[in-house]
Order: C-alpha cells, then sequence, then structure tokens
C-alpha cells in the first residue's frame, strides 16, 4: 500500500478472504454461510465486500434496512439478500428489489401480505423471526397460531426461513442463557413446521455464535463481526485479521510553549513545552469527542502519540513531543497493529461502535484484490 495523504480507510481484501475461510472452517458442510454487510459492511464498504464475499462462494447477505439492500442490488448482487428490520413503508421497493424481508410481527406479516399480493406475488421468499430471550425483535412462541393463519390465508409467501438471535453468544458466563434459547428455538420451530407442508431452513448464529455454539449452527449461520476480523474474545481475535485500517498525515506541528492550550474551549493546558500534530480527521470522520483529553491514541512511526484536548470536528491534535516526525508522514489510527477493538476499549466501547462510525467522506481504498 502506498503511504497515505490524506484519510483512508483501507479494506484489506485478503484479511476478508482469510476470516471467511475461518468461519467457514467452523462449519458443517451443509451449513449455508449469510455474510451480514449491514451499516456499510461493518463501516467498510458493504458493495465490495458483498461482491467479493460473493465471488468468494457467500450464500446469502443480509442488510438491516430496504435502502441498504438496493444499494446492493444496484452494485450487482445477485445473491439474496434477507432485511433484517423493514419498515412498512418500504416494503413495495423491497419487492420491487427482490430482497426479502424479516418479518417478526403479525403487523408487519399482515403489511407484507396485502402488498404482496398487490403486487401479484406468489411464494415470495420471507423469513420469520423469533424472539427467544433477546426482547428486541421477534414473534413470541404463542404466535405460531396466528402466523400460520395468515400464511395459510395465502400463496403469496413462502416461509424461506425460520430465524432467531442469540443475547450473549459471547458471554460463556450466560451459557446457560443462551442453550435454553436453542432450545426454546427449537422447540418454536419446530411446531411451525409442523403446521407448514414445507421444511423452511433455519439459523440463529451470529459470529460468536458460529465460534461458540456449533449444535446452533442449523442450516445457515449468520457471520457479521468476524469477517470485519473480531472474534469477541482474545481467543478468536488471534484467529481473524481486521480487514480496516484508518489512516491519516500530520497536516501542521506546533511548538506549544509552558502555560499556553491546545484546541477548543482551551481544554489542554501545558505544563512544559510539547511538540503537537494535527490529523485532518475529526469526530465528523468518527473520532468520537470521547476520544479526546489522551484517551484515544494514534501511531506514528511506531509510537504512540495521544490525542491532546478536545477532538474537533474535522481534526485532532496529537502529543508528538518524543517522536521524531515531521509534516506529511502517516499515522494510523488503527488497524491490524492497534486494532479497532483496542481503541474502543479506552472509551468502554466495542469494536463494532467505532468501525462503523468511520464516516462516508473518509475515503475507502482496497488492496490484495
Ligand atoms: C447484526 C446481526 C448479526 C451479525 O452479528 P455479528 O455479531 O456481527 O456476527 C446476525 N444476526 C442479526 C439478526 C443481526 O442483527
Amino acid at each position: 500500500m502506498p503511504k497515505a495523504q490524506e484519510t483512508v480507510l483501507e479494506i484489506d481484501l485478503k484479511a476478508l478472504k482469510h476470516n471467511f475461510e475461518y468461519l467457514k472452517s467452523k462449519l458443517r458442510k451443509n451449513t449455508k454461510f449469510l455474510a451480514v454487510v449491514k451499516a456499510f459492511g461493518y463501516g467498510s464498504d458493504a458493495c465490495e465486500i458483498a461482491s467479493y464475499l460473493q465471488t468468494l462462494g457467500a450464500d446469502y447477505f443480509a442488510v438491516a434496512y430496504v435502502n441498504e439492500g438496493v444499494a446492493l442490488r444496484k452494485a450487482g448482487i445477485t445473491k439474496p439478500i434477507l432485511v433484517l428490520h423493514p419498515q412498512a413503508v418500504n416494503l413495495k421497493t423491497l419487492i420491487a428489489y427482490s430482497l426479502e424481508p424479516s418479518l417478526y410481527s403479525i403487523k408487519i406479516l399482515k403489511e407484507f401480505i396485502n402488498i404482496a399480493t398487490l403486487k401479484k406475488q406468489c411464494d415470495y421468499p420471507v423469513h420469520i423471526k423469533f424472539n427467544t430471550g433477546l426482547n428486541r425483535l421477534g414473534f413470541w412462541e404463542n404466535d405460531v397460531d396466528d402466523i400460520v393463519s395468515e400464511i395459510n390465508k395465502t400463496d403469496t409467501v413462502r416461509v424461506t426461513s425460520i430465524f432467531s438471535h442469540l443475547a450473549a453468544s459471547e458471554d460463556l458466563n450466560e451459557k446457560e442463557f443462551t442453550l435454553n434459547q436453542i432450545t426454546s428455538f427449537r422447540s418454536i420451530s419446530k411446531n411451525l413446521m409442523d403446521k407448514l407442508a414445507y421444511k423452511p431452513m433455519l439459523h440463529m448464529c451470529n459470529t460468536s455464535g458460529i465460534l461458540n455454539y456449533p449444535e446452533a449452527h442449523f442450516d445457515m449461520v449468520r457471520g457479521g463481526i468476524g469477517l470485519y476480523g473480531f472474534g469477541n474474545s482474545d481467543k478468536e481475535n488471534k484467529n481473524l485479521i481486521p480487514i480496516a485500517t484508518l489512516k491519516t498525515i500530520i497536516s501542521q506541528i506546533h511548538k506549544i510553549e509552558k502555560g499556553e492550550s491546545v484546541g477548543y474551549n482551551r481544554a489542554f493546558k501545558s505544563n512544559s513545552f510539547l511538540k503537537t500534530a494535527t490529523l485532518p480527521i475529526g469526530h465528523a470522520d468518527g473520532i468520537g469527542r470521547q476520544y479526546g483529553h489522551g484517551k484515544g491514541f494514534v501511531t506514528i512511526k511506531g509510537q504512540r502519540a495521544p490525542i491532546v484536548g478536545n477532538v474537533c470536528m474535522d481534526m485532532i491534535m496529537v502529543d508528538i513531543t518524543n517522536i521524531d516526525c515531521k509534516e506529511g508522514d502517516e499515522v494510523v489510527i488503527f488497524g491490524q497493529d492497534t486494532t479497532a477493538e483496542q481503541w474502543a476499549k479506552t472509551t468502554n466501547t466495542i469494536s463494532y461502535e467505532l468501525i462503523t462510525s468511520v464516516s462516508q467522506r473518509v475515503k475507502r481504498i482496497f488492496s490484495n484484490k
């Protein structure tokens, strides 16, 4: 990779391939792999990621919202795309782009059947989502009869899959809870399948489910964060490679005398002479204000430079007093050495939040295509 000349997010497609193959190696031969590419592919680039995974053999894709699925179709994704959280207002568009809805309540089920009927659909693939303990989205166990009666009224839809979502698959202290979720999913899906005249696919596992609960792989798994290089544990992080590296450069160097302040609200006041570097990346690029005041740090020439004072919208200032560097030098925020997870830990958040926050104005570049 050439040295950064502005703020860029480098996406390493070889690392993506490694992660995909690692997760796949955990599956039985016939288990399908659904790649979760919501939120711009966890902040990277959903279309590039999905196109590449499509060539590598991903069976299914998932996004959260309809507009994300439309973007994938426009980029040439032909595999089925599950929309995890569609809203009624977008269901016509969903059908127009052959996206497949997750139906999670009687209300959205009825709305979908109405629209699919209006659009003269037959056996339109839908996915029925059950709540088994996350208490976020999904039908309840005792909704099965109502679901069946709505579905059997019409031939517009066909249940392609029945699924649920684990609440704490990464937390082995919650193993008993998770095993209960799995048992409950088995029994709910059996109940529904017995009342349908065919057998839909079953799926339940996110990344940590793939890694920790092989007994819950069923017919398909839904891998997200693992594809991007994070395994939610020190052990699994070692088996995965972060695909995204956020880089920038030094725009300007300042010499700060004792008693001077740096940045907005004079939030930093120096006790001694220091050198700071101003970098063209700020909270509008995804470096939240909580990373100010030394919580976040960047790496320049292999050395750590903590953020000084407040994070501005388009800039941060970092302490380079003891680093031999010059204007124009490359700066790494996070990547394969200092990972987004380590960065996120400095402010008690998680890799998911940090990587999905890299804003759309940051240029994405791809390596190892
Ligand atoms: C986001 C999401 C996933 C992916 O989870 P990871 O922990 O990133 O692997 C899977 N299933 C559902 C329903 C999701 O919302």
